[in-house]
């Protein structure tokens, strides 16, 4: 009958909008009642990080915004206090689609237009910087593949890595630190253990091994790499990717924290920046400079401005620090690692 069909019909929309109603109020208490780590609680507090503490920084980022995303306002206190800085800058992110095509405004684009997307980035990455306090002869771009870095740590080790989007296997950059040298893992690895040479920073800022995309873990392992049997006595890790973040960022910092332990292998302890007006001013500033990511992810992007800057720090000195990548390197099954969660769910972010 007809009005029983209808009946039968509104009931199971009834029950389906019960279900939902219940699995989303489940959501909600779920990301309210975010535990508190044991590990963390056992760590005790958060320790604030004072910019004087080392003079030389070395802040490593896997594409351009990263170091300001991560670390601008360490970087402007760090220069305001006297602090020398360096910024090493992985790869131009020269494979991201979205913010090219919008930037460029092209629904496909060819491989030139991806170098474009890379100088454009470039500069991009020295007018932030420069907001921070940081010249650009203190800016260092590597000029390796965007997308490509865990490719170099698990496959491309020595035999050479093509990218799918500017069809390069060297670097194209020629205002890079060495034009035409391969894209492997060995060479990323010399070049960042040369840089560490030439600069001897006390401390070295870098992603954290927790953090889920890709190129950030990856340049989290390529860093510990180079770091060994360096006299580098501090790393500090900033995370930038993972779901928990967005969720956590305005009020639950600490829970945050949890995620970056279940990476470290090392005896870490969290350090907090905690940044001054002058420093959210400049890091906003920064951050508007990167309009190629602006104009995609506006909300993405301006949420960095103000928050605390949250890093685990490792004692480099310990003697136990960091043995699972010694470890690697020194039975070479360093190829073998896996890259955790390389799902592609960050595919479209920078
Ligand atoms: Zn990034």
């Amino acid at each position: 009958m007809p009005g029983g069909v209808a009946r039968a019909r509104g009931f199971r929309l009834a029950l389906l909008l019960i279900v939902f109603f219940l699995l989303f109020v489940c959501l909600i208490i779920g990301s309210l009642n975010y535990p508190l780590p044991s590990a963390l609680a056992s760590m005790g507090p958060i320790m604030p990080l004072h910019s004087r503490e080392q003079s030389r920084l070395l802040v490593v980022a896997p594409h351009p915004d990263d170091e300001t995303l991560g670390a601008g306002a360490f970087i402007q206190q760090h220069v305001a206090a006297g602090g020398q800085v360096k910024v090493v800058i992985v790869t131009n992110g020269d494979g991201f689609r979205i913010a090219g095509g919008r930037t460029m405004e092209k629904v496909r684009l060819s491989s030139k237009d991806f170098i474009s997307l890379g100088l454009i980035r470039r500069q991009e990455a020295i007018e932030a910087l420069r907001n921070l306090g940081v010249q650009s002869q203190d800016v260092i771009f590597l000029g390796f593949p965007d997308r490509g870095l865990a490719n170099l740590w698990t496959v491309s080790w020595s035999k050479s890595y093509r990218s799918p989007y500017t069809k390069q296997n060297t670097v194209p950059y020629e205002r890079s630190r060495d034009i035409g040298v391969p894209y492997t893992g060995q060479e990323l690895v010399n070049q960042l253990k040369q840089i560490i040479t030439e600069y001897n920073p006390e401390t070295v800022v870098a992603p954290s091994l927790a953090d889920l995309h890709p190129d950030h873990h990856a340049t989290a392992l390529f860093v510990r790499t180079a770091l060994q049997d360096s006299p580098v006595k501090t790393l500090l890790e900033y995370t930038i990717h993972r779901e928990e973040w967005r969720i956590v960022m305005a009020n639950k910092l600490t829970s945050h924290m949890d995620q970056w332990l279940e990476g470290a292998d090392a005896d870490p302890s969290p350090a907090v920046v905690d940044p001054t007006r002058l420093a959210i001013e400049a890091k906003r500033r920064a951050i508007l400079a990167y309009q190629s990511q602006v104009k995609v992810m506006p909300r993405f992007m301006m949420s960095h401005v103000s928050r605390p800057e949250v890093f685990l720090k490792v004692d480099l000195t310990q003697p136990g620090c960091c043995a699972k990548i010694k470890r690697k390197a020194a039975t070479g099954v360093h190829r073998e690692q896996p890259v955790r969660r390389l799902s592609g769910s960050y595919g479209d972010l920078p």
